[in-house]
């Protein structure tokens, strides 16, 4: 393996490697950088964002740049001012130790006086926008036909944004035998054209495999009912506390209420898209960047250039139209070597597109279920164990612990920190209790949660509920100790008004219908009962151990009903009246 003093760097910039921190070079850095520090040639790099591609290019500039010179010798063009800002300093941060270096960051929305002043000084690499640096060559305030180096940043996505007249406009004024350098994630047939139209012999150098995806992204995909979209979202932002995403929206419209109801739910959210100003877009960005944001809502125009590491979900909250632009999305996660995952919430009708995405890009996606209210409280229970485990401690807190003792000293260990995880967990217990949980669907758009469900669980019926007192933490409880198969056994619990649903492992199937057959709440009998819960709402139940004899219903006598009664089982009596499902009950019992 390389290491960067053999790639063939100057002193400077490997003192400005160890300032950074950077210990080893990335693929696409060891591939380029020998190639354009050895040959003045053209080069195409097929490389994803986040790939530690501006090194791979700005190392070899830098050394080929004369410092001493003032006049421009390297262009950089970029699709965005986002990009064009993160480049322009990331080229700073490289020719740190250059003292008489400089680079000047070219970009519309900003004083184009001040930017062609900048120049004026002496600039010897330009990082510009192409739409801006057309306007500063119309107006004479730029000089770039002596050249030696032009560098065509995510060509693709300059070439999306309809920037081709730009370029051929922009490379006109440049010097024939200059060296073209064009970095793109993906090689559309545009970019093909650009590179045979403004290039010559360019070496080709390709990072994975072409229009691969990034190895340390993770693609997942749920399939929700159309109504269950914004729920799932939520869900997923609930089931991973330490989420740092981009939720992307095919409308400005979407994007702006997708991140307006994540506000209103009191998420850390905020949108980016093309109705703000660029004031607005700008101060969006730093508390992005800051993490004072947690989920910022995007549409793909506006988050082009956002240049974010440790983005971890980058989430689609609709499919995109093309599988570039799928790529682009998720190569905002998996970073500079970390590790990201991109996320489909689709509907069925969409769900079929995720298998060609799956062939272009070389990649398999994982069907997950949307966590259950179960899953997410769980999840958050443990989230705030490890935060209370990591939280340093304040000494300032010292002046008032004697006060608190007082107040809390009557409360054993076990009841304090009982208390103390619940306070938080409270919030999403009540949150969760209410809501209905998604159902999960295959490709046709049926709930898959069921009998034989791929997961190798069984759900049952159990016609206790809400009425009597229980929520899904309770029932559990209370599940597990009739049950005794083991802590991890019940999962999935669904309480219902008047009936339950709940999973275990389908190898558990006879105990646990054994388990119940004497069971009685107060003076009912409790039932339980395969379900095949294909449509969610409790039909179709399928009986086992002659579940379906009403006379096994009173066998027994109620001497083990203890089981289920006490503070839990309040109201049982009214548990027989409702809807269609709960007819049939009435009439069994
Ligand atoms: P890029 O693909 O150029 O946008 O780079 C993504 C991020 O990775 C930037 O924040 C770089 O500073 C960082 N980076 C680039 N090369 C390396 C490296 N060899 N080691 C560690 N970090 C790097």
């Amino acid at each position: 393996m390389s290491t960067f003093q053999t790639l063939g760097l100057g002193e400077a910039v490997l003192q400005a490697v160890d300032a950074m921190g950077f210990v080893t070079p990335s693929e696409v850095q060891e591939k380029a950088i020998p190639i354009l520090l050895e040959n003045d040639t053209d080069i195409v790099a097929l490389a994803q964002t986040g790939t530690g591609k501006t090194a791979a290019f700005g190392f070899p500039l830098i050394e080929k740049i004369d410092p001493s010179n003032k006049k421009t010798q390297g262009l950089i063009l970029s699709p965005t001012r986002e990009l064009c800002l993160q480049i322009a300093s990331e080229i700073k941060n490289y020719s740190q130790f250059i003292p008489s270096l400089h680079s000047v960051a070219v970009y519309g929305g900003a004083s184009i006086s001040d930017q062609a002043r900048q120049i004026k000084r002496g600039a010897q690499i330009i990082v510009a926008t192409p739409g801006r640096m057309q306007d500063m060559i119309n107006r004479g305030m730029v000089d770039i036909s002596q050249i030696n180096y032009c560098v065509l940043d995510e060509a693709d996505e300059m070439l999306n944004m309809g920037f081709f007249e730009d370029i051929k406009a922009i490379l006109s004024h440049t010097p024939d035998e200059k060296s073209t350098w064009l970095f793109s994630a993906t090689m559309p047939k545009e970019v093909s054209i650009i590179a045979k139209k403004f290039m010559s012999n360019p070496v080709e150098i390709t990072v994975g495999t072409k229009n691969s995806s990034n190895k340390n992204v993770k693609h997942e995909y749920y399939i929700v009912a159309a109504r269950d979209r914004y729920p799932a979202l939520k869900r997923l932002a609930d089931a991973n506390p330490n989420i740092f995403s981009v939720i992307f929206c095919r409308t400005k419209r979407d994007t702006q209420s997708v991140a307006e109801k994540l506000i209103e739910d009191g998420y850390n959210a905020a949108a980016i898209h093309g109705d703000l100003s660029q004031n607005q877009r700008d101060l969006v960005m730093k508390s992005f960047r800051n993490r004072q944001i947690q989920m910022l809502v995007a549409t793909d125009v506006a988050a082009r250039g956002i240049d974010v590491n440790d983005i971890t979900h980058v989430i689609n909250y609709q499919l995109p139209d093309d599988i570039e632009t799928y790529n682009h999305r998720s190569g905002r996660t998996g970073r500079a070597g970390k590790e990201g995952t991109s996320v489909v919430i689709t509907t069925k009708s969409d769900a079929r597109r995720i298998k060609s995405i799956e062939r272009t890009l070389k990649t398999t996606f994982e069907k997950k279920n949307v966590p259950t209210g179960e899953e997410i409280c769980k999840t958050q229970l443990f989230n705030l164990a490890e935060k209370i485990e990591k939280t340093e401690i304040n000494d300032e807190v010292d002046q008032y612990l004697p006060e608190i003792n007082s107040h809390l000293e009557h409360l054993s260990k076990e009841e304090l920190i009982k208390k103390l995880v619940t306070v938080e967990f409270t919030r999403f217990h009540n949150y969760y209790k209410k809501m209905r949980d998604i159902q999960p669907m295959d490709e046709s758009g049926r709930s898959d949660r069921g009998e034989s469900s791929n997961d190798g669980s069984t759900r049952y019926f159990i016609n206790v509920g809400e009425k009597d007192g229980f929520d899904w933490m309770s029932l559990k409880d209370l599940l597990k100790d009739t049950l005794n198969l083991g802590s991890d056994v019940v999962n999935r619990v669904d309480v219902k008004d008047k009936f339950s649903f709940f999973n275990t492992p389908s190898e558990h199937t006879d105990a646990v219908l054994a388990a119940f057959e004497d069971i009685f709440l107060d003076e009912r009998k409790v039932n339980i009962e395969v379900s095949e819960n294909r449509g969610g709402g409790g039909r179709d139940r399928k009986r086992r151990g002659g579940g379906g004899d009403r006379g096994r219903f009173s066998k027994g006598g109620g001497n083990s009903r203890g089981n289920y009664k006490g503070d839990r089982s309040r109201n049982s009596s009214s548990s027989n009246s409702g809807g269609r499902d709960r007819r049939k009950r009435r009439d069994r019992y």
